[in-house]
């Protein structure tokens, strides 16, 4: 406003208005440059909508990834709500602060999975949805949705090439009614009850999440036992205090349980497509984990026992850090 003061002051020294027309002047001038200001606020409200806005990425240095598919809660004007293919609209609550108290777990042991979160609410992005039903054909919410996914794609590169093989889990919260774990290894309640002998065969492993794992473990352990076993994920994660399905003492849920098997993420970035990097689909119950700051912070403590654990009897002697 200096050279505005300047101005006026030039005009009065000239003598060239009188003071009420000066004045009349200067008001009439202060409300244009008022109208000017408004203009170029509501230039900035209207700026060209962001996807980078709307997905968090952080790199990481263990052959960890975590997504974040279901916890965001951003609803922007620029997405439509999606209304196609009986499109699912509810939200995983707290799975954005699950995943942050994990990697605040992670972290006192230097280690730092690669974590990628979608911050747009399920009714206007679904992220563990192919691009058609995600996005129900809304640019912005593509945009997003391609994002995402190439963050993930990126991960599992870095991952590749760096630790050579490594672990994807898709972190979700279920609503269903039994307070347990579920995990979705691509299997449903049926093909998990089968025999061992059928769960480690080729037609079997073809359509599992851990196929590599299964055919590659430093442990020996057979698919059967990676599901189910002592040293299966879900017994892991029992161990430490979050009842878990599939794991040695639920090994099998029923079909009425509506049991999570794995979307499209889980099939989409797990050994499933080939590859070295393994996937796991897991639904957080809410009582007793997701529903306090206290509770998740005690799950992550458990799951990153869990995924250590899990990390030194099937894949690695240590866990790899990348420094
Ligand atoms: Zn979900």
């Amino acid at each position: 406003m200096e050279y505005l003061n300047n101005y006026y002051k030039t005009l009065f020294n000239q003598k060239i208005f009188s003071w009420p027309l000066s004045l009349f002047f200067i008001i009439t001038l202060t409300l244009m440059i008022g109208c000017t200001d408004k203009e170029e606020a509501l230039t900035e409200i209207s700026t060209p909508f962001v996807a980078e806005d709307y997905v968090t990425f952080e790199m990481g240095n263990i052959p960890i990834i975590l997504s974040v598919p279901h916890g965001g809660d951003l609803k922007p004007i620029e997405i439509a709500d999606r209304s196609c293919n009986n499109a699912v609209s509810v939200m995983d609550e707290f799975t954005v602060e699950q995943a942050r108290a994990i990697m605040d777990e992670f972290a006192k042991l230097g280690y730092k999975p690669y974590l990628i979160i979608n911050k747009i609410h399920r009714s206007k992005m679904d992220a563990n949805r192919n691009r058609d039903d995600a996005s129900c054909g809304d640019k912005n919410a593509l945009a997003v949705w391609t994002l995402f996914h190439s963050q993930i794609q990126n991960s599992m590169a870095s991952v590749k090439t760096v630790f050579e093989k490594g672990l994807f889990i898709d972190l979700h919260g279920h609503g269903n009614p039994k307070q347990r774990v579920e995990l979705g290894y691509l299997l449903y309640e049926d093909e998990l009850a089968l025999a061992d002998e059928t769960l480690n065969s080729p037609a079997l492993l073809s359509v599992s999440s851990i196929q590599h794992l299964a055919k590659n473990n430093t442990s020996g352990e057979l698919h059967s036992e990676l599901l189910k076993g002592e040293n299966a994920f879900g017994s892991l994660l029992n161990h430490a205090g979050f009842p878990t399905v599939p794991s040695n003492s639920d090994p099998v849920p029923l079909a009425s349980d509506n049991y999570f098997s794995g979307g499209y993420n889980t099939a989409n970035y797990s050994s499933y497509k080939g590859g070295t990097i393994d996937g796991i689909q897991m639904e957080c119950n809410k009582t007793g984990l997701r529903d306090s700051k206290t509770n998740r912070e005690a799950f992550a403590v458990a799951f990153v026992h869990t995924v250590t654990a899990y990390l030194k009897t099937h894949y690695f002697e240590e866990v790899p850090v990348n420094n």
